[in-house]
């Protein structure tokens, strides 16, 4: 077996990005989990009645980012069309902004981005003049406002472990001292990995099912696990794309491994296989140049791609309203505090004081580009309207705690963590956005 020396190789080193990013340098403070096979597992032989007592149910939360639900109708995933046709399934509506940072952390806060305070991939906070937020921040001061639910286990006493999420390398709840290197106090997964793209997604299955041949006491009962493939090539090709289906069909087979192992394990488990966002496809001929309309001696641009924010510079936020509030082509903008209720978005400081939302119709989404060579070799984005139903997300239910063969309709991703919740016999949260009711009449008791 030479997975698991790959796996530790490929932890320490500081390879390219995927959410994308470049992770910190800081090594993983808990040691891969590897303890010794079960001799049923590698005969090969399932043989649960070797393993007792029967286990606790796992809940495992697995996230294929950028995955359209639409791509389990391709003829590319046989696992997790089966899981589906077995468990329960939807397509859920994100939450606004549709990016990869703000939906995690909500799928496992059960708060909008609005008020758990990951309001963007790249943001900024006055509390922290010159600093900006990016995907490889790991200073709780920016994740601290709402309590992920691997935190929420810990404190109960439940075993966590993360293969990979936004946020659960963040020591939740401490706070960093500049004029020491780590930080003070905060809670982390009892088992987690610095992020890094080059580990693999079967190194990844791999980390997973190891960690539940522990024995019983030391075994996790909330892991998550994170795939970022098929976002990587839903950007780079588009959603429709033969090589963006083979990603596609590449993380179904991954998911294969993850059912084989546990059912090699008799482990019993609670999966529920979500995606952050879509992908909608673009096109170069489908480009703003904002730039143009708000030139950069009245407003930073803080971000730019299929929503746009913008800063006003000092003295000039009439400038940039006379340009921004008015009609544009394949866009609207707003003041934050004007925007669309069902945003349920612009009342955190972090929100800049304009956004501007392209235009995703029929033939895909335009794009508010910052200058010409902005995201012009891409063919796919997410970030529109998270209503659009090119922005729909994945989501799969499928255990011994779910019923076989029901679709719900479309539900807001705010319900997954108070569904965890359920699942993991935790108090259902207060004042959450979210609630467990979409999936009472799919719960078995
Ligand atoms: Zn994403």
């Amino acid at each position: 077996m030479t997975l698991r020396p790959l796996l530790a190789a490929a932890l320490l080193t500081l390879g390219a990005c995927a959410y994308p990013y470049t992770p910190p340098s800081l090594p993983p403070v808990t040691a891969p989990a590897s303890p010794a096979p079960s001799p049923a597992a590698h005969a090969g032989a399932a043989a649960p009645t070797a393993r007792a007592p029967v286990p606790t149910p796992v809940t495992i939360l697995v996230s294929i980012d950028g995955f359209r639900p639409d791509y389990l109708a391709r003829g590319v995933t046989p696992r997790l069309s089966a899981l589906a046709a077995g468990g329960v399934s939807a397509a859920m509506r994100p939450s606004f902004p549709s990016k990869t940072f703000p939906n995690h952390w909500t799928l496992v806060t059960g708060l909008v981005p609005d008020r758990h305070g990951i309001v963007a991939n790249r943001m900024e906070d006055k509390a922290r003049p010159g600093e900006t937020f990016t995907m490889a921040t790991d200073d709780p001061f920016w994740w601290n406002a709402a309590e992920p639910l691997w935190v929420t286990a810990e404190r109960a006493g439940m075993p966590t472990a993360t293969m990979f999420w936004p946020g659960s390398n963040v020591a939740w709840g401490g706070m960093r001292d500049p004029a020491r290197p780590h930080e003070r106090a905060g809670v982390r997964p009892r088992d987690w990995q610095q992020y890094n793209e080059a580990v693999s997604d079967r190194q990844r299955v791999e980390a997973v099912v190891d960690w539940l041949r522990r024995p019983p006491e030391a075994r996790p009962r909330f892991v998550t696990l994170y795939f970022d493939e098929v976002d990587t090539a839903g950007h780079d090709y588009g959603p429709t794309d033969q090589r963006t289906l083979a990603s596609v069909a590449a993380v179904d087979a991954s998911v294969g491994r993850l059912v084989d192992g546990l059912a090699a394990l008799g482990q019993s488990a609670n999966l529920v296989i979500v995606s952050d966002h879509g992908m909608a496809p673009i096109a170069p001929e489908r480009r703003i140049a904002i730039e143009s309309i708000v030139p950069a001696t009245d407003a930073r641009v803080v971000e730019s791609g299929p929503y746009a924010t913008f800063a006003p510079l000092p003295g000039r936020d009439a400038a940039v309203a006379q340009a921004l509030l008015r009609p544009h082509p394949h866009m609207a903008c707003w003041r934050k505090e004007a925007l669309p209720a069902r945003f349920r978005y612009g009342r955190n400081a972090r929100v800049p004081a304009f956004l501007c939302l392209a235009e995703d119709g029929a033939a895909g989404g335009w794009i508010l580009a910052r200058n010409a060579t902005d995201e012009a070799t891409h063919r796919g984005a997410h970030g529109y309207d998270n209503d659009s139903p090119d922005m729909r997300a994945l989501f799969i239910a499928n255990g011994p705690s779910f019923a076989a063969g029901e679709r719900l309709p479309t539900f807001d991703n705010t319900d997954v963590a108070p569904l965890l919740r359920d699942l993991l016999g935790l108090p259902a949260g207060v004042g959450l956005d979210g609630d467990v009711a979409p999936f009472r009449r799919v719960l078995r008791r």
